[in-house]
């Protein structure tokens, strides 16, 4: 299984999966120019991808998929929740789903799982083939133990790490909008994320991907620090014990093959 991430916060999402028989697409937020460049880049054929899971309908998630699906044919799976509040018809590629379960696409395995954020609807994704599993969770505004149990047995975690809270209390957003992030239903802090890093990372995760950092109230730097602080306050090593990239807004990601 391979994963890349092509583009991660709130001005574009979108995420691949490769297994030996599909391509997985994980949400497309970037306008078909923006994404034909990255997928070249990437070596990616969008021709090829066999289908479009989406996370959630904020355009950020969603607004590049109506042209990608009608250009390439490619099936789109999405929470009806979700798909009523999508300003772009989806529809003829629309499947049929209950997105509520886990579902087989090829030989990879999908098991949707809902997060709390303030969409109509939105998934945290599980995907697993035969050997290995990968789980995506972006936009969400806090993180319990029964979504945390979600996660466990994953090869590689790509998780939230929105915002330093700090650099959030103290910036220029309205005073709504910052309650709005930092609300349950808000987005993931930094702190957050790396407390559930190192919890994953005691339970067996490995690889993690730190996700939709906000352009405004957090840095590259600010995420990873509190990341590798936390593993280290739990007597674990960053690139030892875990290994942790960044996924940013204006450049793909390495293709990671998970081994
Ligand atoms: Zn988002
Ligand atoms: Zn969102």
């Amino acid at each position: 299984m391979k994963f890349c991430n092509l583009a991660s916060g709130s001005k574009g999402n979108c995420s691949v999966v490769f297994t030996d028989s599909v391509t997985v697409m994980i949400d497309d937020g970037l306008n078909i120019r923006a994404l034909s460049e990255r997928a070249r880049l990437a070596n990616l054929d969008l021709s090829k991808i066999n289908a479009i899971i989406v996370t959630h309908e904020h355009s950020d998630h969603v607004k590049g998929i109506a042209s990608l699906a009608k250009k390439y044919s490619i099936p789109v799976y999405c929470h009806p929740q979700s798909r009523s509040g999508m300003e772009a018809e989806v529809s003829p590629y629309y499947v049929e789903q209950d997105m509520d379960a886990p579902f087989e696409i090829g030989d990879l395995l999908i098991t949707p799982f809902r997060l709390p954020h303030d969409s109509n609807y939105n998934l945290g994704y599980k995907l697993s083939d035969a050997k290995h599993t990968v789980t995506v969770a972006t936009d969400l505004g806090s993180v319990n133990e029964n979504i945390l149990q979600r996660f466990v047995g994953s090869d590689l975690v790509m998780l939230e790490s929105n915002h330093d809270v700090d650099m959030l209390r103290q910036g220029n957003y309205p005073f709504a909008l910052k309650q709005r992030i930092l609300g349950k239903n808000g987005h993931l802090s930094n702190d957050d994320c790396a407390a559930t890093i190192s919890q994953l990372c005691k339970r067996g995760t490995k690889r993690f991907i730190l996700a939709h950092l906000s352009q405004d109230n957090n840095t590259p730097e600010l995420a990873f620090n509190s990341t590798a602080k936390m593993l280290e306050n739990q007597s674990l090593i960053e690139g030892f014990d875990a290994f942790v990239d960044i996924a940013y807004q204006h450049k793909s990601t390495k293709k990671l093959t998970l081994e």
